[in-house]
């Protein structure tokens, strides 16, 4: 876990009435506390006689089809709107179950120590984790607690416990609530929700991770989900209402009754807007006069690629991954790095997923543990973001860089696989890329490692000196990405992340709207594809001016893929190109803003009414 998840108490001096926790699943959640403890069982330990091992192992084998029945069951039940995933997480659990070395281990113990089939589960689970515990890398380690939730469901049923969701069940609660607990099998989680009258609005869980099974599973079903609350359930009770807002990280343990209102407010936005999800999904973006876009996503982890899918975006048009090199002590391997990699380009299924190499430094700084092991001169740096960051960053370290490019070059093999870089400027720059790629190929080959011998090139467009070498640029790079986030901030000199200078950071200021305009008009000129990365490619009201340049491809969180989607399928590029050409002819940042403000009142309710 991290500091960060360490950090779960409240704020000194404050009254005990939030908790905070680290958000899997975004949104708010208003509900009755439940507190579910599902890991609460006391395994049976004795001894059993040579003469009774037949009948323990037949009652150990009993036990599995018990519950392999259970969960076929459970799977069974799930009506259309259970995402895929879920079906995924019975099989895993189906197929643990039905693991003969899990199954012919426990026999063996039962028959060498002559005890009880359930405490020989238990000692079976510690090999297994001990076996888990030797794996460095945290995404598998984590695998362990299926193995857990499995064999606890096989002990209830040999110990004759009910699973505490059939319990919930006994008792017919009919409200909407929040599960606490300290973990959670998802298996439990789906159960539940199977339940006619149990509507599970939000989970809090005392334990569990990003990458944590049940987090995943929170995400698919779109539940507002707290991790690594501490202590919440011996602060909570029964019945409480409480209040989840995952978007500020925080558990209300007392919410008042405005918040209240305003919560199930928000859980009626968030409701309408799965349900638009799901229409949109099935709809290309396709504008009124005909001319398709494409909509990718912004991605960090690569837990995020089974959200991208569920948004309907064509693929992944920015990784950032430098996310993987964060909020940890040591630096990510080769191996590593390559199966994060896998993991995204696999679950993209051939659709294109763009690997930005790690723009590490500004904002986005390694750990200072890690920079003096890597330099021992190193010092803070005065003005980060105008220091060692992005390219820079990794042409200082040619080792951290050519390690990553060699498990970009390795995962590639198997999808359709383009590499961006960060904070480009000069051809030079991607001259000297092509040198490190040149040589992590030269090593993988005299290794015999497999690994894509062609791979695309992209730039971020993000200094506007990038901009002015345009012309240089475009003959040796494949295609570009127009970083705005950046671009503004480098253009107005307003730092991005300072909010005593927010107001001065103006994307629709004029010099910047001239800047992504030349940007767009060169590349598609020259037939280089061009697309927008930054957050300007997910406001609604700048879409007209994007698409209206020509350009085709826009890349943003997965969550505002559905809002983009619908106003492309409201737009007329026609008009849009006539707005564009007009917005760039005003002078005045009042007059642009203006001009927005009027084409956006063309877009009226009843034209969106159509897709909700
Ligand atoms: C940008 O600068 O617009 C961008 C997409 O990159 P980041 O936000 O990661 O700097
Ligand atoms: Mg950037």
């Amino acid at each position: 876990m991290t500091d960060e998840l360490n950090t779960s108490t409240i704020e000194e001096g404050a009254p005990l009435d939030k908790l905070k926790g680290i958000s899997v699943y975004p949104g708010t959640a208003f509900g009755l506390c439940q507190i579910f403890s599902s890991g609460d069982l006391e395994v049976p330990q004795f001894s059993i006689e040579k003469s009774a091992t037949r009948g323990e192992i037949q009652r150990l084998r009993a036990a599995i089809n018990t519950v392999d029945k259970q969960l076929a069951g459970l799977a069974d039940s799930f009506d259309d709107d259970m995402p895929p995933e879920a079906e995924a997480f019975i099989e895993v659990h189906r197929t643990i179950l039905r693991d003969r070395v899990l199954i012919e281990d426990t026999i063996e113990i039962i028959k060498e120590k002559l005890i009880n089939a359930e405490w020989a589960l238990s000692i079976r689970l510690e090999k297994t984790r001990r076996e888990f515990e030797a794996i460095d890398d945290d995404y598998i380690r984590e695998r362990v607690n299926d193995f857990a939730y499995v064999i606890l469901r096989v002990q209830r049923v040999l110990t004759g416990r009910r699973t505490e969701a059939s319990l919930l069940n006994a008792e017919g609660i009919d409200a909407k609530y929040i599960l606490v607990a300290e973990s959670l099998d998802p298996a439990d989680v789906l159960q539940l929700r199977e339940r006619n009258g149990l509507e599970i609005v939000g989970i809090v869980l005392e334990e569990g991770s990003r990458t944590s099974h049940v987090a995943i599973l929170a995400r698919s079903l779109e539940i507002p989900t707290l991790v690594g609350v501490e202590n919440a359930r011996e602060l909570l009770q029964n019945e409480q209402p409480i209040l989840i807002d995952a978007d500020n990280n925080v558990l209300e343990l007392n919410p008042t009754p405005a918040r209240c209102r305003d919560a199930r407010a928000r859980m009626r936005e968030l409701a309408d807007r799965c349900k638009r999800l799901r229409k949109l999904k099935m709809l290309d973006a396709v504008t009124l006069d005909g001319h398709t876009i494409n909509l990718h996503a912004n991605i960090a982890l690569p837990e995020d690629a089974t959200w991208v899918r569920r948004s309907g975006a064509d693929g992944v048009g920015l990784f950032r991954t430098e996310f993987l090199y964060l909020n940890r002590e040591d630096l990510p391997s080769e191996a590593e790095q390559y199966d994060a990699y896998t993991k995204v380009i696999r679950s993209m299924k051939g659709d294109p997923v763009i690997i930005r190499t790690a723009d590490l430094g500004g904002d986005k700084m390694l750990p200072d543990e890690i920079m003096v092991k890597l330099n021992e001169n190193y010092a803070e740096e005065s003005n980060p973001a105008l220091g060692l960051r992005g390219l820079r960053f990794s042409f200082n370290y040619p080792e951290i860089f050519v390690t990553q490019l060699r498990a970009i070059l390795r995962a590639a093999n198997s999808g359709n696989v383009s590499i961006l870089l960060p904070m480009v400027t000069s051809p030079e720059d991607v001259e000297k890329v092509r040198g490190y790629i040149e040589q992590a190929k030269a090593e993988l080959d005299e290794e015999g490692v497999r690994h894509t011998d062609k791979i695309r090139i992209g730039g971020m467009i993000e200094i506007p000196s990038a901009i002015i070498m345009l012309r240089d640029l475009i003959p040796v790079l494949d295609f570009f990405s127009l970083g705005t986030n950046d671009l503004i901030q480098y253009t107005l000199a307003v730092d991005r992340t300072n909010a005593s200078v927010s107001t001065y950071y103006d994307e629709r200021h004029p010099s910047v709207l001239r800047l992504i305009a030349k940007c767009i008009r060169r590349c598609t000129q020259a037939g280089k594809k061009v697309s927008v990365c930054g957050e300007m490619a997910a406001r609604k009201e700048l879409l007209p001016f994007f698409i209206g340049l020509g350009c085709k491809d826009l890349s943003m969180t997965w969550t505002q893929i559905p809002d983009i989607k619908e106003r492309i399928l409201q737009t007329d590029l026609a008009k849009a190109e006539q707005f564009a050409n007009s917005v760039l002819r005003r002078r005045s940042i009042k007059a642009i803003h203006a001009s927005f403000d009027e084409f956006e009142k063309t877009f009226n309710k009843k034209g969106t009414a159509q897709f909700k």
